[in-house]
């Protein structure tokens, strides 16, 4: 086309991309290190099935196919701007293999996906500006973008329309069969008429390319660029596993500063869209407490945008290993606090770490690390925590429960109920670790008392630590006190070892995560973890525990969201209830992954909710609202709100709370 021209074009529009490009790599570099190139093949999968394959926005049905759509034009697309931009230096340019039959084919698919993301350009304008989810803003960048992606596949299609006028015989006639379509609009226009919407429409098509690359950068659009690289690096661990922090070598613990972030984080600011699903089905969002977790990311990235040539100097004095000139300048720099400015201390607090966000986020953003590092630099720099919380800590560090009850009372709760000891046993096929709710909570240790019945009755070797058993860190790490929750897992993992405990049983969900996925890195290995419900549901099956036709009742079942979203455990409470016969199981709308929170977690458990609406009786409204007698449970921190929920909301009449557990023991033959 014009080879001078198309050089000018291409220097400029790279070198200005390059430019913005480096900075924001000096930004991420600005970060803390964290390894994210271990497991390769972990990770490949990942950007396949979620990344490529569009997995957590297909779980939407509209929305979600309206962006797939949208992303494999985008690929498709990719491979002609390349293409054109090389026909701007040789007028017959074709990329390897395409300029045969393969590139006939090719562009048969580009046509069809040029008309596929128009339409969904389309409905997407629609839908922000007719239908309006109340989770997304109407945000000019959105329409504009919008519109940009239109007019791309448009003067593609056009400019090959007025081609086709200029060459009938060309090849790609027939292949490209929008164009052909398009091309009769040009049949009675003079050729001088075509070549000036060919060359208008080329122009237009890569010059909107590369002003696009250049403007992406600058808006949460940068993620058409970074949902790839941010899917690949996403974490392995699983979801409610936190990272193990180091003490050695630091002066500051947690994040109150954004350089304290990982690189990692700003990774995630770079690449949240903006969607709002993370925000849908937060507990603390919904119950309109100051926390959401889409802002949480959007103010810290609002901050470091605004501060980025500050971050840009760090970020080229850490990888240059000048790390007291980068801490100097960290502290020379003046700035609104991240944490009290940037993000309300409230919403650092608030989060239930419920994990709604970080299993719904398309491009695998990290929520929770985020807040909990936050709450790393309160508790462990500021000494500054919810009142309420006080005297759990202080709980936790003198007697290792967040009750604050001595920890010489930590059996007291057998009573006179057969409940063997390790420490008279030696040993046993399973550990029974009772955790705190269970022996320091009235109406937890039922539970335990069930849970110990129930097992006496199958014949299960099992025993309990009692006086030897510590809290198992969960409400300690998740408060920010990670110096504490060293000490604990240890203390715990050493008096597994004492006793060679190679299974562990616990009818708490957040014991269950902690010991399964906190303490291998603390050093506890070989060890398998089981929950309740899966014990029971074995014994059951066995013939271990016999069960007689039960009462006729409606029961619903409540996802604990430790034992479900985080650990993937759905089925075996349900089928625990299920062998009672007589019960009839209803289902809460908000169900399984989608399972609304009670609360309680991340250490809510001990801390008071007095801004917005209380979680729990968001809850318990809509389980009553299944017509439900009871609402069953498989976590003590669930049974507790939702029993408070039911009394505070006058509801005893109507519904009660119990583990399943409790069901299971009262139904035995
Ligand atoms: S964090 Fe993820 S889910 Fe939330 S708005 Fe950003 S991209 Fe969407
Ligand atoms: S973990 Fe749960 S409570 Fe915390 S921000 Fe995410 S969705 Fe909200």
């Amino acid at each position: 086309m014009n080879p001078a021209a198309m050089t000018i074009l291409l220097f400029l529009a790279l070198a200005m991309f390059a430019g913005t490009i480096a900075d924001r790599y000096w930004i991420l570099r600005s970060g803390e290190p964290d390894k994210r190139l271990d497991h390769p093949g972990r990770r490949l999968k990942n950007l396949l099935i979620i990344g490529f394959g569009q997995k957590r926005l297909l779980q939407e049905k509209a929305a979600g196919w309206m962006h797939a759509a949208i992303f494999a034009g985008f690929l498709v697309a990719a491979i002609r701007t390349v293409t054109l931009i090389g026909r701007g230096f040789t007028a017959d340019f074709h990329l390897p293999l395409l300029g045969g039959p393969l590139g006939l084919i090719y562009i048969f698919l580009k046509d069809t996906f040029a008309v596929i993301v128009l339409l969904a350009v389309l409905f997407a304008i629609y839908r922000r500006v007719v239908v309006r989810p109340s989770r997304l803003h109407l945000s000019g960048e959105a329409l504009l973008i919008l519109t940009w992606i239109g007019s791309l596949m448009a003067t593609d299609l056009l400019g090959d329309a007025a081609m086709f006028r200029l060459e009938p015989d060309a090849s790609e006639r027939g292949a490209a069969w929008m164009s052909t379509l398009l091309s009769g609009a040009f049949a009675g226009t003079s050729e001088q008429t075509a070549r000036t919407w060919f060359n208008t429409m080329y122009w237009a098509h890569v010059s909107l390319v590369l002003a696009f690359l250049n403007v992406l950068p600058f808006g949460k659009h940068f993620h058409v660029l970074t949902a790839l690289p941010a899917v690949y690096l996403a974490r392995l661990t699983p979801t409610a596993a936190l990272e193990k922090m180091e003490f050695e070598g630091r002066e500051t613990f947690g994040v109150g500063k954004l350089e304290d972030f990982s690189w990692r984080r700003f990774l995630d600011m770079y690449t949240c869209t903006e969607c709002g699903r993370c925000n849908d089905m937060c507990p603390t969002h919904v119950t309109g407490k100051p926390l959401s977790p889409r802002e949480i990311i959007v103010n810290e990235r609002d901050q470091a945008y605004a501060m980025s040539d500050h971050l840009v100097k760090v970020g080229k004095l850490k990888a240059q290993g000048r790390d007291q000139e980068a801490a100097a300048l960290i502290a020379a720099q003046e700035r609104p606090p991240l944490i009290g400015s940037v993000n309300e201390e409230d919403a650092i607090w608030a989060c239930t770490t419920c994990g709604w966000c970080v299993s719904s986020c398309p491009v695998m953003i990290d929520h929770i690390p985020n807040i909990i590092d936050q709450r790393r630099h309160l508790t462990m720099m500021e000494a500054k925590v919810p009142s309420a919380l006080q005297n759990a800590l202080k709980g936790l560090e003198n007697n290792s429960n967040p009750w604050n009850a001595s920890s010489a009372a930590r059996e007291d709760w057998i009573g006179d109920l057969e409940v063997p000891r390790m420490r008279d046993k030696g040993s046993a096929e399973y550990l029974l670790f009772v955790g705190c709710a269970g022996s320091f909570d009235s109406r937890n240790s039922e539970v335990l008392k069930a849970v110990c019945t129930l097992f006496n009755k199958a014949g299960v070797d099992y025993a309990v630590l009692g006086k030897e058993e510590g809290c198992c860190g969960d409400p300690t790490r998740r408060v920010g006190n990670e110096y504490l929750f060293q000490m604990q897992a240890p203390a715990n993992i050493t008096t597994f070892q004492k006793y060679q405990v190679k299974k562990v049983v616990t009818a708490c969900p957040h014991c269950f995560n902690a010991i399964a996925n906190e303490y291998p890195e603390f050093g506890l290995q070989d060890v398998e973890v089981v929950h309740h419900s899966e014990i029971l549901l074995e014994l059951v099956e066995d013939g271990k525990l016999q069960l007689k036709p039960g009462a006729a009742a409606k029961v619903t079942y409540h996802d604990s969201c430790y034992l479900g979203r985080h650990n993937g455990i759905y089925d075996a409470p349900r089928e625990v209830l299920a062998k009672v016969q007589g019960l009839e199981q209803v289902e809460m709308p908000r169900n399984r992954r989608e399972g609304f929170c009670c609360g309680a977690g991340g250490g809510r458990m001990f801390m008071e909710e007095d801004l917005g609406t209380r979680i729990n009786h968001n809850r318990i409204a809509e389980a009553a609202e299944t017509g439900a007698e009871e609402v069953c449970t498989a976590c003590p921190f669930c049974l507790t709100m939702l029993s408070d929920a039911i009394k505070e909301t006058d509801r005893s009449d109507q519904l009660r709370a119990r583990d399943i557990a409790e069901v299971l023991l009262e139904n035995l033959a």
